[in-house]
């Protein structure tokens, strides 16, 4: 176990892989994505700047939920939020429609390198034996 400083209210908690919040300010977290997202859901022409204001969260937050599509915001102006790949503004996730498909297409190349720990399916031998009665 490994102690933390809480980056919300500076206390210490035992630290969980990705986590840098305590587990009290994360669960209060958690409750504010859900009136966040209704609030969008209610207004759906709000700005980022306005939900951060209204919630009392930073705009970092925000974005990070829409990097990871749990939140999207209607009116793509109004996020704000750079394509990592050409600069252009999007709604939610990470890339833009155009570098998403340049990825796509250069993601054989990309594959190699980036290959996720799957392990290559085992033959599986026994299958072939079958149980007669
Ligand atoms: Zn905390
Ligand atoms: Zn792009």
């Amino acid at each position: 176990m490994e102690l933390r400083a809480c980056k919300n209210c500076k206390r210490l908690y035992n630290h969980f892989s990705g986590e840098t919040l305590c587990p009290t300010c994360n669960s209060q977290l958690d409750e504010i994505y859900r009136e966040v997202k209704s609030y969008i859901y209610d207004n759906p022409n709000t700005t980022i700047q306005e939900v951060a204001e209204t919630f009392n969260i930073t705009i970092q937050t925000l974005h990070r939920w829409i990097r990871e599509e749990r939140l999207e915001f209607a009116g793509s102006s109004l996020v704000g939020l750079p394509c990592q790949g050409c600069g252009t503004t999007i709604k939610s996730g990470r890339y833009c429609e155009s570098c998403k498909k340049s990825m796509i297409e250069g993601f054989s190349a990309a594959y190699e390198s980036d290959q996720p720990k799957v392990q290559k399916e085992q033959k599986t031998s026994n299958n072939r034996m079958r149980f007669i009665k």
